[in-house]
């Protein structure tokens, strides 16, 4: 059912727990058909569109007025916290739904000040539409860009992450609405592309101007908030080899594989060094930075010794340290392993950086939004959530940077980037829930006998209620 602005009761206070409970249990099925067309347009670098037009279509039947933000590929390059990309970002875009609060004090939820006024403030709630390719397809048990529903679970590449976490916060905003409360802050829906690869698609909202006093992301983080994050560095290393006929590879040629391989032994020195003295929240972390050979290409014919090898590699980096300096000490340890090679010596190997290029990110533990999110949470799931750091890279780092707290949490996924990727959807139903707890109680809410003075304010008269 399309939810129009006529179907939209008006008025009513703050709703109660069990009133968001029984609006949140109505979203269910509608939350699960969002999520089967999510999984089943297959949303990988490239094709993000497919996702994008479901995402457009559910923000507006939550009576919403969905916007695009084009990712502009200059703009992109011309902030110095963009990751590099060599693809075209020609017709990609983000899809954005605002839904504007009345203003003013609110008389339930908000901000407290010191002297017992309240303060409504804003929120964004982001997702990536985006997904990573299946790994390896003859491997799942099914297709894996066809959802597959067993009991609680739901299959498929992305059902995890994150397309779950995009549903949960849809539906949370739908439940809200159809309930008929009047938010006194805003909230911006956002489903964002390019977090697998960049994190630009997040940006360009920044860019675009998007703002709010804080941000969670409904990445699969169940049963705990993430507030702190590595950065991570892609970089491809292009290696060449002296290319002679297999049979006389004894005496003949230099194998550019082989060569990859040497390589990627002096990466894992590398590593090794950057895990033995994990700073904070990373100290209790046996092996928090991890060196991933993720693609490897090289070679033309299996009787050719190989004149080419290409070793893709993502590493993670700790909060405080640069993508620069994470480079430097990549470059510096590839040149060190060629330099101590009588080969590579004289053909050195080229670094290229092409997508991730990002920093970390911490939020206190102390912030309003972990401490009245977790609240939201202990309501619902009777005990408050554990705070955690993660050894991966959210689109959280953006908001960070500028100044707006953002914490990870969503569904319980399992197998993400695995095989037989799935989702928990009494989690999804569940992290819904907490949500729609959450929103009015950080914006405000808006009563009737209030509404009208606002109304007034609005027209320039005088109101007890704006000041
Ligand atoms: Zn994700």
């Amino acid at each position: 059912m399309s939810l129009g602005a006529s179907d939209i009761p008006r008025g009513g206070a703050a709703p109660s727990p069990a009133q968001i409970d029984a609006a949140v249990a109505a979203e269910r099925e509608w939350m699960e058909a969002l999520l089967v067309r999510l999984v089943e347009a297959p949303t990988t670098l490239g094709a993000e569109e497919a996702g994008q037009a479901v995402m457009e279509a559910a923000f507006a039947d939550c009576g919403l007025t969905p916007r695009s933000v084009a990712l502009d590929a200059d703009a992109l390059r011309a902030d110095p916290h963009s990751s590099p990309f060599s693809w075209s970002v020609e017709g990609k875009r983000n899809v954005v739904a605002a839904w504007d609060g009345a203003g003013g004090a609110p008389v339930a939820g908000g901000a407290l000040a010191a002297d017992g006024t309240r303060r409504a403030r804003s929120l964004i709630l982001n997702g990536h539409v985006d997904v990573v390719p299946p790994a390896s397809a003859s491997l799942w048990t099914g297709d894996p860009f066809r959802a597959r529903r067993d009991g609680d679970w739901l299959y498929g590449r992305g059902a995890g992450d994150m397309k779950a976490g995009l549903v949960a916060m849809t539906g949370a905003i739908r439940a809200l609405r159809r309930l008929g409360v009047e938010l006194a802050g805003r909230v911006e829906l956002q489903s964002v592309v390019e977090e697998e690869c960049t994190g630009n698609g997040a940006l360009q909202c920044l860019l675009d101007g998007s703002r709010a006093d804080a941000c969670v992301i409904t990445e699969p983080h169940p049963d705990h908030f993430t507030v702190a994050q590595v950065g991570v560095l892609w970089f491809h290393v292009d290696v060449r080899g002296v290319p002679a006929h297999a049979a006389r590879a004894s005496t003949l040629g230099f194998n550019a594989i082989e060569a990859a391989y040497g390589l990627l032994g002096a990466l894992r020195e590398l590593e090794a060094e950057l895990n033995a003295d994990p700073p904070a929240p990373y100290d209790g972390f046996a092996h928090p930075i991890n060196l991933n050979p993720g693609i490897v290409a090289g070679g033309d014919w299996t009787s050719t010794v190989a004149a080419e090898c290409t070793l893709s590699c993502r590493l993670g980096l700790y909060p405080g340290e640069t993508p620069e300096r994470a480079r430097a000490r990549v470059e510096e340890t590839i040149a060190r392993a060629a330099a101590a090679d009588p080969v590579l010596r004289d053909h050195p190997p080229i670094v290229r950086y092409d997508g991730f290029a990002c920093e970390g990110a911490v939020v206190s533990r102390e912030e309003p939004v972990v401490r009245e999110l977790a609240a939201a949470y202990e309501r619902v799931r009777g005990a408050p959530p554990r705070l955690e750091a993660t050894t991966a890279t959210t689109d959280a780092r953006h908001f960070v940077r500028h100044g707006i707290p953002a914490i990870c949490f969503g569904p319980r996924a399992e197998e993400i980037h695995g095989i037989d990727e799935r989702v928990s959807l009494s989690s999804l139903a569940e992290v819904a829930r907490v949500l729609a707890s959450f929103v009015p109680m950080w914006c405000g809410t808006v009563n009737e006998e209030v509404r009208p003075a606002l109304a007034r304010a609005a027209h320039g008269e005088e109101s007890d209620v704006c000041r």
